[in-house]
């Protein structure tokens, strides 16, 4: 029997069954994961393999299908040893606000960053357009422009008014997804006027105290009503950045790829080098000013905020 692994708290785990059952389910023996390790070899979004007891009662985890993706959080700065919070998500939305809270481009870019990083697609929601005034209106409508330019679908949508939901349930629909922002920007607002009745505790669990030491709780996903699945993983809110070498951060703005590989030097920086083929286009208006400066701030901070979250 095969299934999707839908609650993990460590010690046991709900498999929803391919034919729509929810079975708990032990784990047989010791998985070993290439590359990594971890905490917790199994983890929500992991497609299982599963034996089911004769008497039907319980299920055992035989083997883990390979993950097109995972998000892990290490268990201290240091530690070598990751806990995986999440696997194969197929869409990450990032929910922002022009205002109340305002959300810069820059905080957008860093997550489209630590997106590329870990090969999870991700989308942009703008909640919150009930609102705006026309020059809200035209600067939301010029940084759709740049993001879908990127190749990142977005979304305008209100979840006070409801205005434009169905746009993202569409887009949502027969995935795993997980929806991501800061706080205040309507999360759970938006979660529930997609599937209304459906309550996240993203919204308002800070899944560390002052210590940096995690606060127990599980990461589960919730099936939703039209199809597809939502990740809920109290904590994640913002994404904490990941150690990058400097030179793969230009990799992850999908809009200097086709230029990049024309630049004279081939360990060109992008910053100050000539023949530089992205400061071309940077010129040419082919890539965005906002776009541009985030990649600039990236590539100089050089203190990286390890505490957060990370993406694997
Ligand atoms: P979260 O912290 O991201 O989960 O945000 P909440 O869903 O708790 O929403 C934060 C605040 O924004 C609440 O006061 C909501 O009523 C309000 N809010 C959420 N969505 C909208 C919206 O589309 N328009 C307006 N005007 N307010 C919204
Ligand atoms: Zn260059």
């Amino acid at each position: 029997m095969e299934g999707i692994v839908i609650k993990s708290t460590g010690s046991w785990y709900l498999v929803k069954t391919t034919d729509g059952q929810s079975l708990q389910c032990k784990i047989k023996g010791k998985f070993r994961l290439k590359g990594i390790k971890t905490t917790n070899p199994v983890a929500v979004g992991d497609k299982v393999e599963i034996d089911i007891l004769a008497d039907k009662s319980m299920g055992v985890i035989r083997s883990i299908a390979p993950r097109h993706n995972h998000i892990i959080r290490k268990s201290t700065n240091l530690s070598k040893v990751s806990h995986i919070i999440a696997a194969n998500i197929d869409l990450a939305l990032l929910i922002v606000t022009l205002k109340q809270p305002r959300i810069t481009p820059g905080f957008i870019d860093r997550f489209l960053v630590n997106a590329e990083a870990y090969h999870i697609n991700a989308a942009i929601v703008f909640n919150k357009t009930d609102i705006h005034n026309q020059e809200d209106h035209k600067r939301v409508i010029e940084l759709c422009e740049i993001y879908e330019n990127a190749g990142y679908p977005t979304f305008k949508v209100s979840a006070l008014t409801g205005d434009q939901i169905s746009t993202v349930r569409e887009a949502i629909r027969d995935k795993v997804n997980l929806f991501s922002g800061p706080s205040g920007v309507g999360k759970s607002a938006l979660v529930n006027a997609i599937e209304p009745g459906l309550k996240l505790k993203t919204g308002n669990i800070s899944n560390y105290n002052d210590k940096g030491k995690h606060t127990t709780t599980f990461p589960e996903m919730h099936t939703l009503s039209f199809g597809g699945f939502v990740i809920d993983t109290p904590g994640i809110k913002e994404f904490g950045l990941v150690e990058f070498r400097k030179y793969e951060i230009a990799e992850r703005f999908p809009e200097f790829r086709t230029f990049m590989h024309e630049c004279r030097f081939n360990n060109c920086t992008h910053i100050h080098e000539p023949g530089c083929a992205v400061k071309e286009a940077l010129e040419a208006g082919k890539i965005p000013v906002s776009r541009y400066n985030s990649y600039l701030r990236i590539i100089n901070d050089e203190i990286l905020d390890k505490e957060k979250w990370e993406w694997e």
